[in-house]
């Protein structure tokens, strides 16, 4: 198993030198660069004995059918696009880790006659070419929405040439969707965050995406001269801001399993000189719990209302996202933290704070994630890493999540 956790992380590593830039990581959606990971990805596949295909959507899929496989398929994939200068794990690892599940699979007779596969290889998740995440996934789960092609990217070409260019035609991608024949889909993924490593453990079965707020608040007072206005006579937007910036992390504090972050400050005029007349400031709030997430909301911006009332300040909010939590398929999960179990290790549940393909996923077929152990908790960053005998544990396990899932199916 060892030899194959080495063999799946200089995979990762190969394909992360098929780039758009010489010297790090950059993968946008069908950048030229795609069809060198399309090819890599196809021989492999077609070795392995699986039909191979892409659809118009640009998403890489493989099937599998082995003699006498009967039933409904079940989909492995991650997303093989990247954000600018990345690493060589994020999405990429759960393509490379299903073909050799694949692998495992064949080399086991018992396993071929129970069940079909469909390893998917997401041509986009992560939203850089064109500011609009899941564009693979959308297609498979039968949600592209076809005013996305009209879409253009930073050098004016629209969502529909992009796919014309890479050979593909944008009028079939309805055909990209899903039929009815399947059991489910899992997803193998980094963390991308600390959680499992603080905790010293390799693996997490995920229980579901987080749902997530966005809003952004402007705070008005009045700029004013830094050294003639005493402090009782001002209205200074950024000491208000300040003061419920503290606020929001102090509740998130409070709060089990709630996140929320200030990440962005806008200053007017942002001179040192001048107290501040306007700031705007973003604030993101997730939690995996719905209700939870809106109370949250609902007392920041009462806070910040608080804020403003006493501090003679306007205020301003606008919301600008509210995505619910999407959770994972209970029994698909509950096969998954078996065979994390089974493989003898604790089977740790944990939300995910950041979308996946499986999320998208989800809206169509039963989904469940498996997250690896992020060394140094980083991502979205060349030095993303994982653990050699992390990736042979998800291996293992999911070699266990297949038999529990082809004895379930029968
Ligand atoms: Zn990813």
């Amino acid at each position: 198993m060892n030899e194959r956790a080495q063999r799946a992380i200089a995979e990762c590593r190969l394909i992360a030198a098929m780039s758009e830039e010489p010297d790090r990581t950059t993968r946008r959606f069908l950048t030229p660069p795609t069809h060198d990971v399309h090819a890599h990805l196809r021989r492999r596949m077609e070795a392995l004995g699986m039909k191979v295909q892409t659809d118009a959507a640009g998403n890489l899929r493989g099937l599998l059918e082995p003699p006498g496989a009967r039933g409904r398929r079940l989909i492995l994939g991650s997303h093989i696009d990247t954000v600018p200068n990345a690493g060589a794990f994020d999405g990429v690892l759960g393509v490379v880790l299903a073909l050799e599940l694949v692998q495992e699979l064949i080399q086991n007779a018992k396993q071929r006659e129970l069940l079909p596969i469909e390893v998917i290889a997401f041509s986009e998740e992560e939203g850089i070419r064109f500011g609009v995440p899941f564009i693979g996934s959308r297609a498979v789960a039968g949600r592209f929405d076809p005013a996305l092609l009209a879409l253009k990217d930073a050098d004016e070409v629209t969502m529909a040439d992009a796919i014309c260019n890479f050979g593909l035609d944008p009028a079939h991608i309805a055909g990209a969707a899903l039929d009815a024949n399947v059991l489910g889909f899992l997803e193998i993924h980094i963390e991308q965050g600390p959680v499992l490593e603080a905790e010293n453990l390799r693996l997490a079965a995920v229980t579901a995406i987080v749902g997530q707020s966005r809003y952004a608040l402007t705070f008005t007072g009045r700029a004013n001269h830094a050294g003639t206005t005493p402090m009782h006579l001002r209205r200074d937007a950024l000491a208000g801001a300040a003061e419920f910036v503290s606020a929001v992390e102090s509740l998130a504090q409070s709060a089990e399993g709630l996140v929320a972050t200030v990440g962005r400050v806008e200053v007017d005029p942002n001179a040192g000189n001048v107290i501040a007349g306007a700031v705007r400031v973003s604030m993101d709030v997730r939690h995996f719990d719905d209700a939870q997430r809106q109370a949250a909301v609902q007392t920041l911006l009462e806070t910040a209302k608080a804020i403003a009332g006493r501090r003679g300040l306007g205020l301003e909010c606008s919301r600008q996202m509210d995505q619910p939590a999407v959770p994972m398929d209970e029994r698909l999960t509950a096969f998954l933290a078996e065979a994390i179990e089974a493989a003898g290790l604790p089977a740790r549940r944990m939300p995910s704070g950041a979308g996946h393909d499986a999320m998208v996923m989800a809206t169509r077929v039963p989904a469940a994630m498996l997250f690896l152990r992020s060394p140094g908790g980083i991502s979205h960053h060349p030095d993303e890493a994982v653990l050699e005998e992390d990736v042979e544990t998800a291996l293992l396990v999911g070699c266990k999540f297949l038999e529990r899932l082809a004895a379930g199916a029968r």
